[in-house]
């Protein structure tokens, strides 16, 4: 592979982190081909134009089907509203590109399964936008995990909490319609998923409840009734016995990104809290001293990549270099190499997990995954 030819499609809030993330690759792991930035597409064709320009993309178009086909592709970054993922991912499967799309995989679990079909069938490589499990400090606690620094797990409570729905008079966009999905469920609680399945393993059975603070918010100058819930529960039940608990709010004045791990273990207890996404807490109950209280471990050079992106201990990553991680393991996965990410076949075991929840909350009883 001399060069990598990205497309991207969507250049809002997401868009922006794959183009800097592609912009980045390079030059901060340095071990990877030269990278192409050959189309990039939204809906009005002056914000494409602006967009491509800005983010140094070749050539800008309004129609997403010619940048899948565009022989000058080779993978393809889909950052539009989760209604257009399926649609998006089987075209540019079946044109014959990779895929990084954004999660959630789509609304329906139909969608989803449709995605990792076209995915398994094209052989190409097909991985979802889960950049929380990319964080460092998150591989040093799957390491802790590993080692039995905690002993064994016998629970976890993850709580995701952010407030750009809080305010009463937010307006209604596509995250309050029901065809995005169900709201805070898969637009939130599939990060939660993503952790608890790369550091603690499989879900086996769920329970859930979802809520709606507004009935209606502004659109067009007039009340539109909210077809979403900004909060949502669930209980967890691991295949291997383990149980939590998930708490989602998009709602929670004043909290900004908040994704607060606990895991308790026989030994001690691991805590993290994305808004510190810097930080682990680790308490073990060995010794005198280390039992007092949770000791705070920042991450350094130590904590592979980190080192990548800066040499000094404790200065800092942010959420934009978690993408530069995830966009690294992807062309790991297309050079085929041994990679970290979720691919669409684990991603359908989030929406499979999703959609449970979803059903639990409905039906008011424990649902199998
Ligand atoms: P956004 O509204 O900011 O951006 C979406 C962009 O897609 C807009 O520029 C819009 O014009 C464009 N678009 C819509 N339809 C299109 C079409 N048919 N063709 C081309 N472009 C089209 O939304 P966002 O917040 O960036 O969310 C996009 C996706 O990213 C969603 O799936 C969302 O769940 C996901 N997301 C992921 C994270 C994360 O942490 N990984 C965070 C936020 C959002």
């Amino acid at each position: 592979m001399d060069d990598i030819g990205v497309g991207l499609i969507g250049t809002g809030y997401m868009g922006k982190c794959h183009a800097l993330a592609w912009n980045h690759v390079r030059p901060v792991f340095g071990d990877v081909p030269r990278i192409r930035l050959a189309h990039l597409c939204d809906v009005e064709a002056g914000q494409a134009r602006q967009r491509a320009d800005e983010f140094g993309f070749a050539r800008s178009t309004t129609d997403w089907r010619a940048l899948v086909n565009d022989p000058a592709v080779d993978v393809v970054s889909i950052t539009t509203p989760n209604s257009f993922h399926a649609e998006m991912a089987i075209a540019a499967l079946a044109a014959g590109k990779h895929i990084w799309c954004e999660k959630p995989m789509a609304p329906t679990l139909a969608e989803s399964e449709a995605m990792a079909a076209a995915a398994l069938a094209s052989g190409k490589v097909a991985m979802l936008g889960y950049n929380y499990i990319q964080n460092p400090a998150i591989g040093h606690i799957r390491a802790l995990l590993a080692a039995g620094a905690i002993g064994p797990v016998n629970h976890f409570r993850i709580e995701m909490d952010e407030d750009f729905m809080a305010d009463a008079a937010a307006p209604f966009s596509w995250r309050s319609e029901r065809k995005s999905g169900y709201g805070a469920l898969d637009d939130f609680g599939v990060h939660p998923l993503s952790l608890v399945l790369t550091l603690l393993g499989k879900v086996a059975s769920v329970f859930g409840d979802m809520a709606k603070p507004f009935a209606t918010r502004s659109y067009a100058g007039k009340q539109r009734a909210v077809e979403t819930f900004d909060i949502a529960s669930a209980f967890l039940r691991l295949t291997s016995g383990i149980t939590g608990a998930l708490h989602m709010n998009r709602a929670a004045w004043g909290r900004k990104g908040r994704i607060f791990v606990q895991i308790f273990g026989g030994e001690g207890t691991i805590v993290f809290d994305q808004e510190r996404m810097n930080e682990v807490q680790l308490f073990t109950r060995d010794g005198a001293e280390s039992g007092q209280g949770f000791r705070t471990i920042l991450t350094g050079p130590l904590h592979k990549p980190y080192d990548r992106f800066i040499v000094g201990p404790g200065h800092q990553m942010g959420f934009n270099d978690l993408k530069t991680v995830e966009c690294r393991q992807l062309i790991g996965f297309m050079r085929g190499e041994e990679a970290f990410g979720i691919g669409f076949d684990d991603g359908l075991h989030i929406e499979r997990c999703v959609h449970a929840i979803a059903k639990a909350a409905r039906d008011g009883r424990w649902v199998d995954v």
